[in-house]
């Protein structure tokens, strides 16, 4: 991916195209990429960098959602057990198999748990992941060896699905592009045009970085702005009553240590009746997460004290060790596009379902959902737009699909493994350069590499788009983050061709930016 060469497409297209998406998030991507696979003209224009929202502060889990069972929702269950096994298939060296344990306090935990989770491996049918098992305390205790021994009885194991998420987003953003698709980040879309009858037929953007206006006339025009969707539809109509209830979740990433055994916690009933999941991911430990109503979405959203303060007590109450402000390496936090609902009590009451809604001016909104069922919720949102726009009809193929990096073996790169088929890429551009082997920290397994493959193939713009979602180095570390990002900003004013000003303004700007993911 060329960003110069995406923006010419861009500028140059005369027709219209079949498919415009608002959003470079899971969601929009994921219709960006269905669409040009099935051979639609498409366009994708993201206002800041591809995954920016929502679709880089996840909890990283590709699963089913045993919450949802509790709640009765097995249809959803079902719905996301299947995609989770199309997606493993699909991008395997993304999506991997891990093993969760519920440990159990009380006598009656073990047979229910032990049921439950039975029922969720039995939904997923031909794309499970492992059966469950009931664990005797010893099995549990070699499987989390820092969990709280008092009362321990024994544990409940199951699988699900485990991926990172901002990776997968660029992978598919690429897919996309193979496919024909053209994607632009840092192109907000500012306004929508309307033909004379009053029906959206176009986006009027803006090239943040060369200031030039662009206007792109659609057949149909698709939003997936996820928490910012409502303020994407009030473009076109300004009266519209909002679509979306916005509701935070938070994540504290600790060293790896806190769970050494490789496996995660999964605690099925917090004080306030959500799930809450500690997981190894990237070497650390990442543990979440809430759900706080928000009046407005924000990009960079923050944690609440109470937040905090609750993600540190639940997860004290399962360990050997409790866990402190101070142990905390970094904290992120992401905004659900949960859709309104006007019976529902609380946030995480409303439904998890995807919406595909569509408004009198012909405007397209697809929201809601999951990380997981992306590609499920696009192939619905493609084929309502081309049943309502008479688009010429054209089958999906992207259950079959393999997603840029497919690779059966990944974990043979190591630290590059997340890159797929890329890996060889980068490690012929070490060979070139040596240096660019070299770590760019000692506490993150990232080298310079990295920084001049995201800027020459991954559409890479700033030291944020590299620190935070090119690599993972903002999620897991932010201090380490931040002394990373002179010699980040210098390797990538070498590749983009900017100067020495540039460089200190970006470093400085990132400093900025990770001071809000620090506790300490
Ligand atoms: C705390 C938390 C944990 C979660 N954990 C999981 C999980 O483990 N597994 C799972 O399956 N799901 C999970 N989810 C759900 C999942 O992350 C979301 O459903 C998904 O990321 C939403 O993607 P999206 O593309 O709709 O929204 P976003 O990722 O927010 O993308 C919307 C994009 O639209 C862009 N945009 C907005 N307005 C404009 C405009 N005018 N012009 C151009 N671009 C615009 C934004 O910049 C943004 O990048 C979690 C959600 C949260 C909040």
């Amino acid at each position: 991916m060329n960003r110069a060469e995406m923006l010419e497409r861009a500028l140059a297209h005369r027709e219209a195209w079949d498919v415009v998406v608002v959003g470079g998030g899971a969601t929009g991507v994921g219709v960006a990429l269905d669409a040009a696979a099935r051979g639609y003209d498409v366009l994708l224009l993201e206002q800041c960098d591809f995954g920016k929202g929502t679709s880089s502060r996840s909890t990283k889990l590709v699963h089913g959602g045993v919450r949802y069972l509790e709640q009765g929702n097995v249809s959803l269950v079902m719905e996301a057990l299947k995609e989770r096994g199309l997606l493993r298939q699909n991008a395997p060296h993304l999506v991997s198999n891990l093993a969760f344990v519920v440990p159990n306090y009380e006598w009656w935990e073990a047979p229910f748990y032990g049921v439950g989770l039975k029922v969720y491996n039995l939904l997923s049918g031909r794309y499970g992941f492992g059966d469950s098992e009931i664990l005797s305390k010893e099995e549990t205790l070699a499987r989390l060896p820092t969990i709280r021994t008092e009362g321990l009885r024994g544990g409940v194991v199951y699988y699900d699905g485990q991926f990172d998420d901002a990776r997968l987003l660029v992978n598919m953003a690429a897919t996309a592009a193979e496919q024909g698709a053209a994607l632009l980040n840092y192109a907000p879309v500012e306004a929508l045009t309307r033909d004379g009858h009053g029906f959206v037929n176009g986006v009027v953007a803006h090239d943040l970085e060369s200031g030039r206006e662009m206007k792109a006339a659609a057949r149909v025009v698709i939003n997936a702005g996820g928490p910012f969707c409502d303020a994407v539809r009030r473009l076109a109509d300004p009266g519209l009553p909002p679509l979306v209830a916005p509701s935070q979740g938070i994540h504290l990433v600790f060293d790896g240590e806190v769970l050494p055994g490789g496996a995660a916690i999964m605690v099925p009933h917090t004080s306030d009746g959500r799930v809450m999941f500690a997981i190894p991911w990237h070497g650390h430990t990442v543990v979440g997460t809430t759900d706080t109503p928000i009046e407005e979405p924000s990009l960079e959203p923050r944690p609440f004290d109470q937040e905090i303060e609750f993600v540190l007590e639940t997860a004290s109450r399962y360990l050997l060790r409790p866990l402190t402000r101070a142990d905390v390496r970094s904290v992120f936090v992401g905004i659900r596009p949960l859709v309104r609902s006007g019976d529902a009590t609380s946030r995480s009451a409303l439904s998890r379902d995807h919406v595909i809604h569509i408004d009198p001016t012909g405007l397209i909104t697809i929201t809601g959902g999951k990380w997981t069922t992306w590609r499920g919720m696009a192939e619905h949102c493609v084929n309502t737009a081309a049943m309502l726009e008479h688009l010429p009809e054209k089958p999906c193929p992207t259950r079959t699909l393999n997603i840029h990096g497919f690779h059966r073996h990944a974990a043979r790169f190591g630290p590059l493994a997340v890159y797929g088929s890329d890996a060889l890429h980068i490690q012929d551009l070490v060979r070139g350069e040596p240096a660019l082997g070299e770590p760019l920290h000692a506490a993150l397994p990232y080298c310079g590499a990295e920084v001049v493959w995201a800027a020459r193939f991954e559409m890479a713009r700033t030291v944020e788009d590299v620190l935070a979602r090119r690599t993972r180095a903002l999620f897991l570390n932010a201090r380490a983050a931040i002394e990373m990002a002179p010699r980040a900003a210098a390797l990538l004013a070498r590749e983009l061709g900017r100067d020495e000003g540039w460089e200190r303004a970006q470093v400085e700007a990132f400093r900025k930016l990770a001071s809000g993911y620090l506790l300490a």
